[in-house]
């Protein structure tokens, strides 16, 4: 029998609840979630009223002036524990995630998990070169101080909730904020997971809670309330201008991660087996990745033979539960992301395009989708224009360098980037390339020191190493000069 306020998941119990204040906290009302894998219900979650915000706002303002008061070197081993309460649930938060988000299992075992322990552990470390960082000139000492800012509000998407979750929570509660995360609806059990976590870890109560519910009502209600001291948010455009609206009516930052169209540029001295190779991982959780290259745009010359190459490869992928360990490309998360997804390749279809391989529904179910190459374009199609978050990449050519760059260049995104070619003429060609970050002849690399993010429509702001604790914290200049101060008014 489940558990009350829980939902079962293949031989776990995830409750279902808030976790505000250091206790569950539940609701009289409800929404529904499913399994992406098999369209199974999977049970309800507790939907944040006001009530709830405003307990979890009042929580987390309560806990913030002892949490805040505590060195990053006092506050290192809560959060060494919570790495280590998160690694106990290891295979829970695998099998939970897998089952409700439908990423890979094998992808979360050998890459999520540990990934989101690294982003608690990380940052707990890197906090403590944070709280004096002296600038010495002449005049006189500056004692730059990273203070704590206050409640921090997280707001994470459905494509990779646990891992971005925790890459937000990690800076946050390192820099001393005290934290309210609020799920994304379609796949919010992991997070509830890392509630339990925190608990067990002993994070004194509202250092971190977790708000369950909707986006438009919940979330809404989160980041317009001038109590918050940072927004951290991502998700989409069109909710990224919302969040950004509310933000800026009460003047609070906000780090905004959004959507990309990133150029996969093939040159004519690229190694083409290893770009095929790289380019068919494109489809990598059904393509619902914001930093996947999915505009291949390739050297007229070498077209043929890289999809050639490509084509042998998607021939090969294994599409079908995410389970199983051979599992390369799972389903799409909800019905009506599978029918945008649809309506984007239809629509390029109607409009003269042609299909390379792929362009429907998949038959090993309902919610997955053909890896999809389509081509014979213009730069101005919806398909080359617009995110479309599925197995769905766009293939175009180009005759010189300038024209690659134009190409890539020309969409109102700008999130990353893959430029395969001779290693210096392919970094010259990265280099032109207008987004926050590109691989040279590789993809996915990550760092968490390094700096993420996008530019245009990708995003506000950068995460990753001093970007993350730059703004999750208040920065102050604590001047003290050198030689005797005499006020005077010659002085500046
Ligand atoms: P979404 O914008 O619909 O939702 C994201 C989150 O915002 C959810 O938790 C949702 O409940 C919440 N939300 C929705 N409306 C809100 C509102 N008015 N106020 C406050 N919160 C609100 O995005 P999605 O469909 O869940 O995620 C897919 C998008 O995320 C894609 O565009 C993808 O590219 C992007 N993404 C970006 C990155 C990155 O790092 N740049 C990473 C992953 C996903």
């Amino acid at each position: 029998m489940p558990l009350p306020n829980h939902v079962h998941v293949a031989g776990y119990d995830v409750c279902t609840d808030h976790y505000i204040n250091g206790k569950r906290v539940t609701s009289d009302s409800h929404f529904e979630i499913h399994c992406p894998i098999d369209q199974r219900r999977l049970g309800e979650v507790a939907e944040g009223r006001d009530e709830h915000v405003e307990a979890a706002i009042q929580a987390a303002q309560a806990a913030f002036p002892a949490w805040s008061a505590l060195t990053a070197a006092e506050r290192l081993p809560y959060l060494q524990r919570y790495a280590e309460e998160i690694g106990k649930r290891a295979e829970m938060l695998c099998t939970v995630e897998s089952n409700d988000a439908g990423i890979l299992l094998s992808r979360m075992r050998h890459g999520v998990v540990p990934r989101a322990m690294q982003n608690i552990l990380w940052f707990a470390q890197h906090a403590l070169d944070l709280q004096n960082r002296p600038i010495d000139t002449e005049q006189a000492h500056h004692l730059v101080r990273h203070d704590p800012a206050g409640v921090a509000v997280i707001i994470t998407p459905w494509n990779a909730p646990l891992m971005l979750s925790t890459w937000k929570l990690g800076p946050a509660l390192a820099a001393g904020n005290t934290c309210i995360l609020k799920p994304p609806e379609w796949a919010p059990l992991t997070c509830s997971i890392l509630a339990d976590a925190a608990d067990a870890a002993g994070l004194p109560a509202g250092v971190f809670n977790v708000v369950q519910g909707i986006g438009a009502t919940t979330g809404a209600a989160l980041v317009r309330d001038p109590r918050v001291a940072r927004i951290s948010f991502t998700g989409s455009v069109p909710t990224a201008k919302l969040i950004a609206q509310a933000a800026g009516a009460n003047l609070v930052p906000c780090s905004l991660e959004l959507g990309g169209k990133s150029p996969f540029i093939v040159l004519e001295d690229a190694d083409l087996d290893g770009a095929a190779a790289t380019a068919a991982l494109m489809y990598r959780n059904a393509g619902q990745v914001c930093l996947a290259g999915t505009r291949l745009l390739v050297h007229r010359g070498v077209a043929d033979t890289f999809v050639a190459k490509m084509r042998a490869l998607v021939e090969g992928l294994v599409v079908g539960d995410p389970r199983e360990e051979a599992t390369e490309v799972g389903p799409i998360i909800h019905p009506r992301q599978v029918e945008r997804v649809k309506g984007f390749v239809d629509r390029a279809v109607v409009g003269g395009a042609t299909l390379l391989w792929g362009g429907g529904p998949h038959p090993f179910g309902a919610q997955y989708f053909q890896p999809t190459l389509v081509t014979d374009l213009k730069q101005d199609d919806e398909i080359v224009q617009n995110e479309v978050f599925g197995p769905v990449l766009t293939l175009q050519t180009f005759d010189d360098d300038d024209e690659a760059i134009a190409l890539a260049n020309s969409t109102d995104y700008g999130l990353g980037g893959v430029c395969y070619g001779e290693t210096t003429h392919a970094t010259a060609l990265a280099e032109r390339v207008r987004t926050g970050f590109i691989w040279v002849n590789s993809f996915g690399i990550r760092d968490l020191a390094a700096p993420f993010g996008g530019i245009k429509r990708s995003g506000i702001g950068r995460e990753g190493g001093d970007w993350s604790f730059e703004f999750f914290s208040d920065i102050k200049d604590v001047v003290v000069p050198k030689k005797p101060f005499r006020a005077s008014f010659a002085h500046r």
